[in-house]
């Protein structure tokens, strides 16, 4: 299996990796030739959900930048807005093996979870995978004092909030 002409594939001889991420079993392993194009947190509840976490950190990447080297067929794909255990498009990624989660896939981009990546020991996490701004921070369950933008919905299309309580 192959997820498709919008990735990267192992022929291609100009791909030349930048970063490689797994999961916690590594039977899934995917790997970047390029730095994400933006990252974000997100502290909506359906995040919080499927994370089993306060909040989601994703990393955007273009498809073309992005190619599998193991476990394609392990990938259990999940359409929440739709409740669909199939790969429709924007949906969840995960191991089918070990559950974890591995990106969500839209339609043109792929949202990798940078916790996934080999930054190593100790991580030291890129500039480039560093959150620009929070969205859906009106939903959040813990706050977070880091001086980035703090959006109560979308990106750009909902109002700021003040980063402390009052
Ligand atoms: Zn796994
Ligand atoms: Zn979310």
């Amino acid at each position: 299996m192959h997820l498709g002409p919008q990735y990267a594939s192992l022929n291609d001889r100009g791909f030349i990796r930048r970063y490689g991420a797994r999961c916690y079993c590594g039977a899934v392993a995917y790997e970047v030739c390029a730095d994400p194009v933006d990252a974000k947190v997100c502290h909506c509840r359906d995040c919080q959900t499927l994370h089993a976490a306060p909040m989601q950190w994703a990393a955007i990447f273009h498809k073309r930048d992005v190619r599998f080297t193991a476990g394609v067929d392990h990938l259990r794909f999940y359409n929440s807005a739709r409740n669909r255990y199939e790969r429709s498009l924007p949906c969840k990624v995960s191991c089918e093996l070990c559950g974890t989660p591995i990106a969500d896939e839209g339609r043109n981009m792929w949202l990798g979870f940078p916790t996934l990546f080999d930054f190593g020991d100790p991580r030291q996490v890129p500039d480039a995978f560093r959150p620009t701004c929070h969205i859906f921070y009106g939903m959040r369950v813990i706050d977070v004092i880091d001086g980035l933008p703090k959006w109560s919905g979308h990106k750009e299309q909902s109002t700021l909030l003040q980063e402390r309580r009052t």
